[in-house]
């Protein structure tokens, strides 16, 4: 019998009694990251990363949360599981199994470059690796993190001497974090949308280093914007909230920007190809440090790339699950009704 079994309800240990980011309520869900299409409400219980919980308390509300750190074995019915790190955002592990010498790794969402703030990617032997697709066609090549960095600080300071404020389109949770860090040290105040700014704030509060913003508020005079850097996450994107920042230029920080008739399409002024998920490369890097004799492609291009793998001499096989891409439609805190317009 297999370690792992794909059911209807998500990756499901039989042996261990547990679900890996379940899609339906269960007893026991083992989480690899904070993003919504991974962290699902309605589980009894939520087994995560010690950097996790409080990014699932946010989204999920008080619950039996059990942490653990990266490498810190914890047996469940004989099966040895560890979390290690996935470098996709705060707190996202990469999950490990083993039970009678048989070793899964589930590998939620991963990036391969450092990001500074996430912990850096670990690639962990295995026999079965279950890994992501989202950027799985070869024309997905990222540029250099500090590269990108150093454009989107550019396109600030054109803003700036061209008297426009600069807003920039960034997932409230991974993506927002690492643009915040990015022109924290150019010195002028960045404010941001109340989704982010929450984020930000229950990071620091649980003892994450993180650079602060100032939450975007009625009170503030219009006038106070002026030339100002402003982060927003995607809901805000064509929305009235935007005018007070006016006149302004808006940026999306995306890995689809690497296709550029997205941007156009979305109306923006700027594209930056900043992702959180491995590209191309480092999807193959990433699946054969692995050594896996058997990979599993899950959410998004899972039919290019476990063919690929396949001509490359690695057994993959497509399986469908109900993870999305967050790069694609993800429904985070800022989307709830009712929270946070501010
Ligand atoms: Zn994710
Ligand atoms: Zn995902």
């Amino acid at each position: 019998m297999s370690l792992i079994r794909f059911t209807e309800n998500g990756l499901y240990c039989q042996q261990g009694n547990f679900y890996i980011d379940p899609w339906r309520p269960v007893e026991k869900a083992v989480i690899t990251h904070a993003h919504s299409d991974h962290a699902r409400w309605g589980s009894q219980s939520y087994l995560c990363h010690s950097l996790t919980q409080p990014l699932l308390e946010l989204r999920l509300g008080t619950n039996h949360y059990q942490t653990a750190e990266w490498n810190e074995p914890i047996w469940i019915n004989g099966v040895k599981l560890s979390l290690h790190p996935a470098g996709h955002i705060i707190g996202s592990s990469q999950i490990r199994l083993e039970y009678k010498g048989e070793i899964w790794v589930i590998s939620g969402d991963y990036k391969t470059e450092n990001d500074g703030l996430s912990g850096s990617f670990e690639p962990v032997n295995c026999h079965h690796f279950v890994t992501e697709s989202t950027f799985g066609l070869p024309i997905y090549q990222w540029q250099q993190q500090e590269e990108i960095y150093s454009a989107i600080r550019n396109w600030v300071s054109k803003n700036q001497d061209d008297g426009y404020s600069s807003v920039l389109i960034a997932y409230s949770l991974g993506k927002a974090q690492r643009i915040i860090s990015c022109l924290a040290k150019a010195g002028s105040p960045i404010y941001a949308h109340g989704a982010i700014a929450n984020t930000q704030e229950k990071l620091i509060g649980a003892g994450i280093t993180l650079d602060s913003v100032r939450r975007v508020d009625p009170g503030i005079p219009k006038q106070a914007y002026k030339k100002s850097i402003v982060i927003a996450p995607p809901s805000a994107e064509g929305s009235s909230w935007l005018q007070r920042f006016a006149p302004y230029r808006t940026a999306i920080c995306s890995g689809w920007m690497q296709v550029r008739g997205n941007m156009r399409r979305r109306n923006a002024d700027a594209g930056f190809a900043l992702s959180d998920h491995a590209d191309w490369p480092g999807l193959i890097q990433a699946v054969k440090a692995t050594g896996a004799s058997q990979v599993y492609v899950t959410h998004g291009f899972q039919s290019v790339f476990s063919r690929y793998l396949n001509e490359q001499g690695i057994m993959a096989n497509e399986v469908s699950t109900a993870f999305g891409s967050e790069e694609d439609n993800e429904t985070t805190m800022e989307d709830k009704p009712g929270s946070n317009n501010e």
